[in-house]
């Protein structure tokens, strides 16, 4: 197995959540499967029926509690194989939430009414039975501790985003230099899971590949439709490469070899506002400008040449091990952005039953400015597609 991270960020960063958690007087995290437990400690561990969770307290040693079945997984994990944290397991017929409530700063947290934050993908079920064994905690989310945390990535995440980023950028270079018309979208979107992976993604996440009318729908899937000659094309897609994601959308047009079947004057204009805004977007996310500043650089210029209402998204989000976490580039997000910030600029204008357009890039916030880690052309990609 591949590891990027190296081994002493995961004590570090629960040092840091510990910390944080010690000031706000929080008892313990409870930490489920997914991208918080992934963070903390190297664990990508299966989201099973069975209770598998990573208990934080305050201060002291964090413990793992797994399933008996699954030891051997968690033992490979990278904070649990280099001692960061103590790792239990509990046979088929235990109680494991009763284990957890047993654990160190657990049940006196909750004996004394402090809180307990979960994880914002822990199952309801889990929480439900944590809830009714320690009713005298006060409950609340792990992200108003782990999100600001997870937010600013280190140098190995930036490079795990960037290979990514690459590889995006190689699979869209070959989805536009090859056939596009005459197929249907589902048949390009297997071509584009297959590129994802031989380009270096681990795995492929998504891919949407919008033609004609279903260009003017932002998550449109990819349907049976089949693409036409003189007729956008939005392709959103990314994989992943140890958990960090790639997210990348570039708009192509094929002509089928006719050149009076190219784009015209009015899908132009609109691209060409497109283009300067998303340009402007990602030239705002420096430090100190807020998440609403950078969503309103796009949102004017867009508006100003009259398509306002047709930009019906936020301008980014944050990426990393989900993605879409923190930041969100959205009116109403009045956090600066520090430097270690990861998200997308990708505002998109959408006409209703008719066309629509998107570009997106992944940008990381850096003191020296903003940098792009996609490098394919932003441009309206007028292909052959033959
Ligand atoms: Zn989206
Ligand atoms: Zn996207
Ligand atoms: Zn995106």
């Amino acid at each position: 197995m591949s590891r990027s991270i190296a081994p002493e960020r995961y004590a570090q960063r629960l040092e840091r959540a510990q910390s944080i958690a010690a000031e706000r007087e929080v008892g313990a995290l409870l930490v489920g499967p997914g991208a918080d437990l992934r963070w903390l400690i190297g664990y990508e561990a299966m989201p099973l029926e069975r209770l598998t969770m990573l208990v934080v307290p305050a201060t002291g040693r964090a413990t793992l509690v797994v399933p008996r079945l699954e030891v051997a997984a968690a033992r490979a994990a990278s904070g649990v194989e280099h001692g960061v944290v103590d790792l239990t397991s509990w046979e088929e017929t235990d109680d494991p939430v009763d284990l957890v409530a047993r654990l160190e700063g657990v049940a006196t947290a909750a004996g004394r009414g402090a809180k307990l934050l979960v994880s914002d993908r822990l199952a309801a079920a889990f929480l439900l039975l944590v809830q009714a064994r320690l009713p005298g905690a006060v409950y609340g989310l792990a992200s108003a501790v782990l999100s600001d945390l997870r937010a600013v990535k280190d140098e190995e995440e930036i490079g795990l985003l960037r290979r990514a980023a690459q590889a995006a950028d190689r699979t869209v270079a070959a989805i536009c230099a090859g056939r596009l018309v005459g197929r249907t979208e589902a048949d390009v979107a297997r071509e584009v899971r297959e590129r994802l992976v031989a380009e270096g993604h681990d795995e492929a996440a998504f891919w949407i590949v919008a033609s004609g009318p279903n260009s003017a729908s932002p998550h449109h899937g990819a349907s049976d439709r089949v693409i036409g000659a003189g007729e956008p094309i939005v392709l959103d897609i990314g994989g992943r490469i140890e958990g960090y994601g790639s997210d990348i959308t570039r708009t192509l047009w094929p002509t089928g070899g006719d050149a009076a079947r190219g784009p015209d004057v009015e899908y132009r204009t609109l691209f060409g506002t497109l283009e300067r805004a998303q340009a402007a977007a990602s030239a705002a996310a420096v430090v100190g400008a807020t998440g609403e500043e950078v969503d309103a650089v796009a949102r004017s210029l867009i508006a100003e040449a009259g398509f306002g209402n047709a930009f019906i998204h936020r301008t980014g989000h944050g990426i990393g091990l989900e993605g879409h976490e923190e930041p969100y580039l959205v009116s109403g997000n009045q956090q600066p952005l520090v430097a270690g910030n990861c998200f997308s600029t990708e505002p998109g204008i959408y006409l209703e039953g008719r066309c629509g357009a998107r570009i997106e890039d992944i940008v990381v916030c850096h003191s020296d400015g903003p940098d792009i880690l996609n490098a394919a052309p932003r441009s309206l990609a007028v292909v052959s597609g033959v």
